[in-house]
């Protein structure tokens, strides 16, 4: 009976080791998965460049409100998280997927602009002790909308909504004078703008990868949304067209090496025949109502959520253009 123990020994030993080396082979030869929540996929655009996508809905309770692109930059140091997420829920996964790539802390949380979409998350970071950057008007802009807002997102998330905090950035940018912070070995500058899509719009540049986030300064896909200044945007958008970057990260939709630039042009078109349709309008001595009505229908396919944004745009283009 001994001998046959032995083989008995030995086949259980061959099987365990087949089944080891079968194994390795498995997590050796998959892709490595890029976040810790596999409902939260993270996209690598360069090396220490991730961001999450959002989808192109409203925020609703099943959505957690991430319907924006949220990112994170690792340096040798620490980690930059360029907008936090659109509720309590997105922040800790986004989080969780900081920790899927890196161990290193969370030493920078930007908020590009007030929108929920883009705050809601920063309570999840605080643990991290980080510095919140923002335009030098964020903080004023977050307390005048903290109350609606509170009001309909309490409404919207429900018991989801726990958790959600309104922080007010530690570390500000002023218009028109950049600031470079250093992640180790990984500067980044912040650019503060006069008011374009909102008075407090920030963008951000990774010199090491030349990539650029534009906040909600550019919309992919998604129609954009003015809460600023039409007149000033479109400027803006002409300094973009002119620069050299090697990714663009937008603030809704895909980033791209070289699609940003038709978006772009897309976007600039979108609000140009706005302007143009509502001046001609204004010098008709037409409404606000008729504007409504008529301005800018030939772009109604070409953006996703064109009837539940389009016709605030058109409104907001006539009250800026009315008194021109
Ligand atoms: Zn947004």
């Amino acid at each position: 009976m001994k001998p046959l123990l032995t083989l008995t020994g030995i086949i259980a030993m061959i099987l365990l080791v087949l089944f080891l080396i079968a194994n390795k082979q498995v997590s050796d030869n998959s892709n490595k998965p890029l976040a810790a929540d596999t409902d939260y996929p993270i996209i690598q655009t360069a090396d220490g460049v991730f961001y999450h996508q959002g989808i192109h809905q409203d925020a609703t309770k099943d959505n957690i409100g991430a319907i924006g692109n949220m990112s994170f930059v690792v340096g040798d140091t620490c980690v930059a998280v360029i907008d936090s997420g659109g509720s309590y829920l997105e922040g800790v996964k986004l989080r969780h997927a900081v920790a899927s790539q890196t161990d290193l802390p969370v030493c920078y949380v930007i908020n590009t602009h007030t929108h929920p979409d883009h705050v809601f998350g920063n309570a999840a970071f605080k643990a991290d002790n980080p510095q919140f950057v923002g335009h030098e008007k964020l903080a004023a802009a977050m307390q005048a909308r903290q109350t609606p807002f509170e009001r309909t997102f309490k409404a919207l998330f429900e018991e989801d909504y726990d958790g959600i905090e309104f922080i007010t950035p530690t570390l500000t940018v002023s218009i028109d004078t950049p600031l470079t912070i250093d992640l180790g070995n990984r500067p980044l500058t912040f650019t503060a703008y006069t008011t374009a899509h909102t008075d407090h719009d920030i963008t951000v540049h990774d010199q090491k990868s030349n990539t650029f986030w534009t906040g909600d300064l550019l919309f992919m896909e998604r129609i954009p949304v003015l809460d600023g200044n039409l007149t000033n945007w479109l400027k803006i958008m002409t300094q973009f067209q002119q620069a050299d970057y090697d990714v663009v990260i937008p603030g809704h939709g895909t980033a791209s090496a070289d699609q940003w630039r038709s978006g772009l042009a897309k976007q600039q078109h979108y609000f140009e025949t706005i302007r143009d349709e509502v001046r001609e309008i204004i010098a008709d001595f037409g409404t606000i109502q008729q504007a409504i009505e008529q301005v800018g229908l030939s772009e109604k396919d070409n953006w996703e959520l064109f009837p539940q944004y389009h016709r605030r745009n058109v409104t907001a283009t006539f009250t800026e253009l009315e008194w021109e």
